[in-house]
């Protein structure tokens, strides 16, 4: 039913076509005419600008063929990460890799294959459905910006799936929620040698803040990092400032919250227990804490009518299907939050954010092959 050679040369041609975050103007470019060519109507957002990037969120509607049912949204990103310039992908022994020292970009255009050759199938034999929107994001590897900007009136469907994750006969159903933060620790400069006993070390503030923070997995819903440290000038200089940069993700809200408060706490203490007396004075550092949230949590319930829509596809073709929790946020927290059931679908992408990325063209096919089904149910 799907075809081989169809999928695969759909696949290295939008391999071929450089798209990282914010320069995605020629896939965008391909894409409305290849969606326009299949008989949907294709129109475009305005997040584009806001986002900072030179193309904007697609949205292709095909219409129902015979069949009265509730739209459907098939999503993936046309964002890739880098190093992302002149992609060469090379097909051997049934495995997309690159050929140059660029990412191949399997994640995500082996979601968009497995799309755009399922609604071929479709097409080609007729096969009565419902309406399907495909909603193809920008600048998903870069914080979500399109599906956050997304223009909700666009579109219509109230389930879907995005096609975003590694593994195949996989269904992610449950993401963690996640906060950025971002603290500053200001102390006081001195000379090192002469007066060190008129500065206080920002540095040794954050260190021992950071010597108490519960960091890592810290339970089997929550994980939380620190992953940048910046500070001081010189080996001589009592350092007057250090800007730490970490996160912190957790599938349950409030506990999150409760993660974020810890962290800042262990950085008040720690400047507490350092303050010291300088000329008289009661000197303490000064602690700021910026707290951005990065995404909301994804918890589609196990009986949603979507994950009984995917189970329903693969038990007609034969095949199991892994229902399971991830510990990453994608397009998917963002639409489950703006009322879009969705979940996501593993595409056989591997290795992503690597050079080493590959895709296996039996992979894209049996992925392809479920989704028909799934568009034939719905
Ligand atoms: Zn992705």
């Amino acid at each position: 039913m799907i075809n081989r050679e169809r999928i695969s040369e759909e696949f290295a041609r939008m391999a071929s076509i450089s798209s990282p975050s914010f320069r995605e103007a020629p896939m965008s470019e391909y894409l409305v005419k290849r969606f326009s060519a299949m008989g949907a109507e294709v129109r475009f957002d305005q997040a584009g600008p806001s986002a900072g990037s030179s193309a904007s969120n697609l949205i292709a509607r095909f219409p129902a063929n015979g069949k009265d049912s509730e739209p459907l949204m098939l999503s993936a990103h046309m964002d890739t990460v880098e190093p992302a310039d002149n992609v060469v992908p090379l097909l051997e022994d049934g495995v997309f890799r690159s050929a140059a020292d660029t990412v191949l970009g399997a994640d995500d255009k082996a979601g968009l294959a497995e799309i755009i050759e399922a609604l071929e199938v479709v097409r080609e034999q007729n096969i009565p459905c419902g309406p399907v929107e495909v909603v193809v994001t920008i600048c998903e590897e870069v914080g979500l910006l399109g599906a956050k900007l997304l223009d909700l009136s666009m579109v219509e469907a109230k389930r879907g799936l995005a096609l975003d994750t590694s593994g195949v006969d996989l269904v992610i159903h449950r993401a963690p929620c996640a906060n950025k933060m971002r603290f500053e620790i200001i102390g006081r400069e001195a000379h090192a040698g002469i007066a060190p006993e008129t500065g206080l070390s920002a540095i040794q503030v954050a260190a021992r803040g950071i010597a108490r923070m519960a960091l890592g997995r810290i339970d089997e819903e929550t994980t939380a990092n620190i992953g940048l440290i910046q500070g001081g000038q010189a080996t001589n200089i009592v350092p007057r400032s250090v800007v730490l940069e970490g996160e912190a993700r957790c599938h349950n809200p409030e506990k999150l919250a409760r993660q974020t408060e810890h962290m800042r706490t262990c950085l008040e203490e720690a400047a507490r227990e350092l303050a010291t007396e300088i000329g008289g004075q009661q000197v303490q550092a000064q602690i700021s804490c910026e707290v951005m949230a990065d995404y909301p949590v994804m918890n589609v319930a196990r009986s949603a009518g979507i994950i009984g829509l995917l189970e329903q596809a693969s038990a007609n073709l034969g095949r199991p299907l892994d229902v399971k929790a991830a510990g990453g946020g994608s397009d998917a927290n963002i639409f489950n939050s703006h009322g879009i059931e969705t979940v996501i679908l593993g595409t056989g992408m591997s290795k992503v954010h690597t050079v080493e990325e590959f895709v296996r063209v039996d992979d894209m096919v049996r992925v392809a092959g479920l989704l028909v089904e799934v568009i034939r149910l719905a």
